[in-house]
């Protein structure tokens, strides 16, 4: 009779760690095991692929979700198997008190990286002590070495302040240090070789990403985008490049290196040659949607479920529910595609 007992409660214990410790595997058998957490909505720049020249419609203060329960979803979030996460915007760093949310993350158990895209207009002044509060690596958006041309396509953002940041960021001890580059046709192609050359004097990685269409009004017109193929090319007629063999975990970038190089080139190809069979990522809008795909517009309601009082075990079905909405892949590379509502400054690139 007690061995009885002791089968029930091994079952219901065994049903128990399916339903709600599982790691959210998805229908495509994607272990999914990255969050992008978005802060804001807001930006001090505005980068004519991101944003419409109009601006967006920003939320209410009371709309974004505080950093406790950014907080609670991360944790919940951990406890479904996420264990990396990054911060993105909007711009993170215009957040006011964002080192105590780093801080508040970084003590996460479960996780085991920690990271943020920031366009690097005020990391010089951030670095150090987003550093000290757990942030050990960072990517840094800059999409030309030109100071006109830089003001240009962020509608007016100073180059000379990008690089203080990267600078700052090097000397705070975050590596590596990645340089995000959207390529443009006919506007900053003409660069490639060198923001390649980067890599050989730092130990920088530069990823030159395809220009995608994400917003109704940002500008995407298949003319302007440029394939990671071309890029490639472009640069090997100065040196050539040899792949690298990364870990697993660092991402779709496919990464190569000038034999003399102390840094890395990557090139992200979600048009070219897309990496939906391996996509590993949820995104949570600063507005407390989850989103299982840059692209689609399916968005599942975290905020009114935490705020209606609903608690771990809810937010638990949540997750389960979005890995169950996540779609194979997406549809961007078909002839005719609807773009997604929503801009990328209030997803969170
Ligand atoms: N403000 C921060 C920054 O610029 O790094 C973080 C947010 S931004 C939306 C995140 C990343 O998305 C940036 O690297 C940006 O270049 C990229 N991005 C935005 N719109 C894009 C587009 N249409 N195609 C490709 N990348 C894009
Ligand atoms: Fe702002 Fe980043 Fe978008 Fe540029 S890419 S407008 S910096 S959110």
């Amino acid at each position: 009779m007690i061995g009885g007992q002791h089968q029930i409660r091994l079952l219901a214990f065994l049903l128990y760690d399916v339903k709600y410790m599982a790691k959210l595997i998805d229908q495509y058998n994607r272990k999914i095991n990255y969050l992008r957490i978005s802060v804001t909505d807001r930006c001090n720049l505005r980068c004519v692929y991101c944003m419409p020249v109009e601006g967006v419609h920003l939320r209410e203060s009371s709309e974004i979700l505080t950093y406790e329960e950014l907080l609670k979803i991360a944790y919940v979030a951990t406890l479904k198997g996420i264990s990396k996460i990054r911060i993105t915007g909007g711009e993170p760093l215009i957040r006011k008190d964002i080192i105590r949310f780093v801080g508040m993350l970084s003590r996460l158990p479960g996780l085991t990286d920690l990271s943020m895209t920031t366009n690097g207009v005020l990391l010089s002044e951030f670095a150090q002590p987003l550093y000290d509060a757990g942030l050990k690596r960072v990517n840094i958006s800059l999409d030309s070495l030109k100071e006109e041309r830089y003001r240009e396509i962020t509608r007016g953002g100073d180059l000379k302040r990008v690089w203080e940041g990267i600078g700052a960021a090097g000397q705070a001890g975050m590596s590596p240090v990645k340089i995000n580059v959207v390529v443009i046709k006919d506007f900053n192609d003409d660069e490639l070789v060198d923001f390649a050359r980067l890599s050989l004097e730092r130990p920088y990685q530069i990823r030159f990403i395809e220009y995608m269409p994400v917003g109704a009004s940002n500008g995407w017109e298949r003319e302007k985008y440029v394939s990671s193929e071309e890029m490639l090319r472009i640069i090997e007629t100065i040196l050539p490049l040899a792949p690298v063999k990364k870990a697993e975990e660092c991402g779709p970038a496919k990464l190569y290196r000038f034999r003399e190089g102390k840094g890395e080139i990557g090139f992200i190809t979600p048009l070219s040659q897309h990496f939906c069979q391996t996509c590993n990522r949820l995104r949570l809008t600063a507005d407390g949607k989850l989103r299982t795909c840059l692209f689609s517009d399916e968005e599942i309601d975290l905020k009114s479920v935490l705020r209606g009082g609903g608690g771990e075990q809810e937010l638990k079905d949540l997750f389960d529910l979005a890995i169950h909405h996540k779609p194979e892949k997406h549809n961007i590379t078909d002839p005719v595609f609807k773009k997604c509502n929503r801009h990328m400054v209030t997803i969170g690139g």
